[in-house]
């Protein structure tokens, strides 16, 4: 994606900023216990490295929900100081405004970005489990169709680091739900495999990357424009943020995508 001119996809690591443990050290969520001054210090960084101002650093309040909400330029910004004034409810932001860096947080969900050059809009999306059995990928996709004309044919999408299968063990109600998803969307018996593998003592590892994607594939963008990131948020904690891996207590990570103003 990276490819297009005047448009910035990507996400943060760990290092480079100005928390202390447990956030050390470029924590970028403000939910998180971190001294808000810090945060905002480490996202004027991150900024300032991509060559943006950070009065367009634009945020979701990000309730592990499916709803996706579309940003205006009366929106750029939000959220960038506070969590009170992020876009709340949602979980998935789209926009076809340039100027406007799309941003959302992490350490182990899955960082989803669309992009649609022919009618120039982006979309940015947080996966979780319960986002992804809610396929915010789809909702995203529809949101972007019914606002900007998107067709998912035209899109490029991209699936970025997050927790891998090989450490991300769950079990009862996510297995439910998970297995009902994959069902519904009927996979080959190797890519279901593949999605969530069942062991024997009742729990499953689950591939929320692959099932992120496949749900891409479903809603119509070619395999070949979708990105998968091999990176595990899991086996790389010193490269990355990871709930999982260190007890819930740890700093948060940012995707971003952006159209620069001409
Ligand atoms: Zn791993």
């Amino acid at each position: 994606m990276e490819k297009h001119e005047g448009l910035s996809a990507g996400f943060t690591g760990r290092h480079g900023g100005v928390s202390r443990e447990p956030w050390h050290t470029l924590n970028l969520g403000l939910h998180v216990g971190d001294e808000d001054a810090d945060v905002i210090k480490n996202r004027q960084l991150v900024a300032e490295s991509l060559g943006w101002s950070f009065d367009a650093w634009t945020c979701g309040e990000q309730v592990h929900g499916s709803r996706a909400v579309k940003v205006t330029s009366a929106e750029r910004g939000k959220g960038r100081f506070s969590l009170q004034d992020t876009l709340l409810g949602c979980d998935a932001l789209v926009t076809d405004v340039k100027g406007v860096l799309l941003t959302s947080l992490y350490a182990d969900c899955v960082p989803l970005y669309f992009y649609d050059p022919v009618n120039e809009a982006i979309g940015l999306a947080h996966a979780g489990w319960r986002g992804t059995a809610g396929a915010i990928a789809q909702t995203t996709i529809d949101l972007m169709a019914r606002e900007y004309g998107s067709s998912p044919n035209d899109m490029l999408a991209a699936v970025g680091p997050a927790i891998g299968a090989c450490c991300y063990e769950v079990d009862g109600p996510v297995i439910e739900q998970m297995a009902k998803l994959i069902e519904g969307m009927e996979l080959e018996p190797t890519a279901a495999h593949e999605a969530m593998e069942l062991s024997t003592d009742g729990k499953a590892r689950l591939n929320l990357k692959e099932i992120n994607r496949q749900i891409m594939i479903k809603a119509g963008i070619l395999p070949s424009r979708i990105e998968l990131s091999k990176w595990c948020t899991g086996c790389r904690c010193d490269l990355f943020y990871s709930h999982r891996m260190e007890g819930g207590k740890t700093g948060r990570m940012a995707s971003f995508l952006g159209m620069a103003e001409r």
